[in-house]
Formats: C-alpha cells, sequence, structure tokens
C-alpha cells in the first residue's frame, strides 16, 4: 500500500484542496513551489504507464480535477508534471498529478 493510499482511506492526514467521486486533491509535504498540490484517482494505478483502456474516464477526470483545483486555488500560470518511473524521479508509486505554480516557471526545465 502506497503512503497516497493512506491519504484516500484518511489513516494519516493531509491538507486536502479539492475531492470529488474519483479523484482526492491535497497539498505536496515537500513543495517546490508556493503552491504544489497534487491531484490522484483514488483507483490505485501505480502510474501513467500502467493506465489500461478502461481507465480512460479516470484519465481524463484527473485532468479535469487538476484543471478545477487550479481554478479554485486562482492559479492562472502553472505547470503539471507527472513522474513516470523511477528514473523520471517518480517515487510514489500512485499515479499523481504535480500542479505547480506561484513562482515563474522556466522552460525547458532545469
Ligand atoms: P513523485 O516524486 O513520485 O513524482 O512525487 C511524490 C510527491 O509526493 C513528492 O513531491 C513528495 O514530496 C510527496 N509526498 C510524499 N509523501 C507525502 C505525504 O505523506 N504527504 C504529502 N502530502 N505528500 C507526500
Amino acid at each position: 500500500m502506497t503512503i497516497f493510499q493512506k491519504i484516500i482511506d484518511r489513516e494519516i492526514p493531509a491538507d486536502i484542496v479539492y475531492e470529488d467521486d474519483h479523484t482526492l486533491a491535497f497539498r505536496d509535504i515537500s513543495p517546490k513551489a508556493p503552491t504544489h498540490v497534487l491531484v490522484i484517482p483514488k483507483k490505485a494505478v501505480a502510474g501513467v504507464s500502467s493506465l489500461e483502456e478502461t481507465d480512460e474516464h479516470l484519465a481524463g477526470k484527473l485532468l479535469l480535477s487538476a484543471a478545477e483545483v487550479a481554478r479554485r486555488l486562482d492559479l492562472h500560470d502553472y505547470r503539471l508534471v507527472v513522474n513516470n518511473g523511477a528514473g523520471a524521479g517518480q517515487t510514489v508509486f500512485h499515479l499523481h498529478i504535480h500542479i505547480l505554480g506561484g513562482r515563474p516557471l522556466g522552460w525547458p526545465p532545469g
């Protein structure tokens, strides 16, 4: 079980900013920007590469939730990041979108 599953199950606390039937969003414990929120599906999916055809609706909901969170937090310029695999920086193997905002975000990322 991942730490994010424990947040979904309310076994450990989190600063939850949004929730609906399929997704949950909470502030990152170690923020990399003034606003750093993680949006996750309630379904246990390890990462983007584990998504299946039957997850089409869920994948769409995840992106829509990220947009809704940004609206609610009054973020206009922000970055969505999904790390897939340890070599890409993924440390929690429950699919999540990082929402980063509140500071200039250079491109390409360093
Ligand atoms: P990843 O590196 O897998 O893309 O991102 C995992 C993120 O989860 C990291 O930014 C890390 O700070 C965050 N994180 C890890 N454990 C916890 C936790 O217990 N609570 C919260 N809110 N965030 C966590």
